[in-house]
């Protein structure tokens, strides 16, 4: 772990007492950018540490413009073992292979000049998010329960319910506390299992060493960019973490047969569970040399349910309490976008909560705007995310030959990356001032 800031004590600019549940990605995120712009939130996490399941994750060039703005980016590539000064560090942009033997090239995603992915342990990302955060504002073993909403007219606070019988009181509170989100019901008014359903998408995960790899004879070269080996009702993910030497494996299989919203898995059904090699060599029966190989080399997999939060939310705010990162707006991985359409939220809460004129008494205004810009945002993602998985398994609009894949792929992360979250906020800001909320 990196070696953690201090944050000022009573030197809260804004006098805004802000709560952040979930010590996720998102929660982290957002606690640190509010903190650059003088608000020191209190997060409130249920884990005893902070902890991030799952091996790697990518993290697109839109995430990666405001982690650089928020001054985390270095060290978050430090601690991946990745050379900022590197121009191909963020330019590992997908190659998409047949599954089958021989392995054909289908599609090399173009570089491009401002966008890119790159891959990292979850856990590394974390750790160098934590590091900038002040350790006396950070509570473990903090279930929140359920949120109640400041009573309207009255100067009274928002409360959030803990497990374990306590309760904190604040102006605002954040809930970045992931697909289950509970609390949600201050927002949504229902109970919080109806906003989440089975997206019928498994995965198995595992993490291969690439000499593991290559000495099973993989051919193919998974130490520098990601790749995807593509078949039809299933597809395989892989992408090379700390600095290239570990490949992280995400094995898809869909269910198609029945729509998204069919099934809602009961809610203490694992999410994650452990599976045999052989369980997970069956679903890939068939497939190519390197996928076989690749996946033979997978000690202890684990097997995925994928959740979703469907229908869409009607609304990500409401009162003083707002929603971020899953909790608003959890989707299917396959564009390796889940987390940055949260750090995208976490960066327009943290504008508009540190605006001059923003006052507790505004925040309903500005968080309904919040809520107005950034659903119809992630919600393109989440839709774009399912037509993803649609192109990798052969159900693109222009079929499943490669031709008509290549023509669904040109350009698939182009409205990801190329996302301006100054923008949301530049839009935000111009939607309080006609509402009268800022003054021009
Ligand atoms: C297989 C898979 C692959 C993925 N790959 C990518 C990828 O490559 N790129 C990408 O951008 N996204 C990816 N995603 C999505 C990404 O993981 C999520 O979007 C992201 O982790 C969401 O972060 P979050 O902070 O909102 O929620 P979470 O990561 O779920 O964090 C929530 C936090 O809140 C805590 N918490 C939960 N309940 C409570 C409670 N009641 N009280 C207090 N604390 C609580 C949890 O312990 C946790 O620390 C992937 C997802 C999956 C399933």
């Amino acid at each position: 772990m990196s070696s953690s800031t201090v944050w000022p004590v009573n030197s809260n600019e804004k006098k805004l007492d802000v709560v952040i549940v979930g010590g996720g990605v998102c929660g982290t995120v957002c606690a640190i950018a509010l903190a650059r712009r003088g608000i020191y939130p209190h997060v409130y996490e249920a884990a005893a540490k902070f902890g991030e399941i799952g091996a790697g994750i990518v993290v697109g060039y839109n995430a990666v413009r405001i982690l650089r703005s928020i001054g985390v980016f270095h060290d978050i590539l430090k601690h991946a073992g990745e050379d900022p000064k590197d121009p191909s560090t963020l330019n590992k942009t997908f190659r998409f292979f047949s599954g089958m033997d021989g392995h054909e090239l289908v599609y090399d995603y173009p570089h491009d000049l401002e966008g890119g992915n790159f891959g990292i342990a979850r856990s590394v990302f974390l750790d160098a998010l934590i590091g900038h955060i002040d350790p006396n504002h950070t509570h473990f073993n903090k279930r929140c329960t359920s949120v109640t909403q400041p009573v309207p007219g009255t100067n009274s606070r928002s409360i959030v319910h803990f497990s374990d019988g306590t309760s904190v009181e604040a102006d605002v509170v954040l809930l970045a506390n992931g697909i289950r989100g509970s609390g949600r019901e201050a927002v949504t008014g229902r109970d919080p299992k109806e906003d989440v359903v089975f997206s019928n998408v498994v995965c198995y995960r595992g993490l291969v060493p690439v000499e593991e790899a290559k000495k099973v004879g993989v051919k193919a070269d998974l130490d520098k960019r990601p790749a995807c080996f593509m078949g039809i009702d299933k597809h395989l993910i892989m992408f090379p973490i700390r600095g290239g030497k570990v490949i992280n494996i995400v094995a898809f299989v869909i269910d198609r047969t029945v729509d998204v919203g069919a099934i809602r898995l009961p809610s203490d059904h694992p999410l994650v569970v452990p599976v045999t090699k052989e369980e997970m060599l069956k679903e890939y029966e068939g497939w190519g040399s390197d996928v076989i190989g690749v996946l033979s080399c997978i000690e202890n997999p684990n097997k995925w349910y994928i959740n979703v939060v469907y229908p869409p939310l009607m609304a990500y705010a409401k009162g003083r309490v707002a929603l971020l990162g899953d909790a608003a707006h959890g989707m299917t991985p396959h564009l390796g976008a889940g987390a940055g359409q949260g750090i995208e939220d976490a960066y327009l809460l943290s504008r508009l909560l540190a605006h001059p004129q923003t006052t507790v008494e505004s925040i309903p205004d500005i968080f309904d705007i919040y809520s107005q810009i950034r659903r119809p945002r992630a919600q393109s993602v989440w839709d774009g995310s399912l037509r993803a998985s649609n192109i990798y398994e052969g159900y693109g609009e222009h079929g499943s030959s490669n031709e008509g894949r290549v023509q669904d792929l040109t350009g698939l992360w182009s409205f990801v990356w190329h996302h301006n979250a100054d923008d949301d906020y530049i839009e935000a800001r111009t939607l309080l001032e006609e509402r009268g909320v800022f003054k021009v």
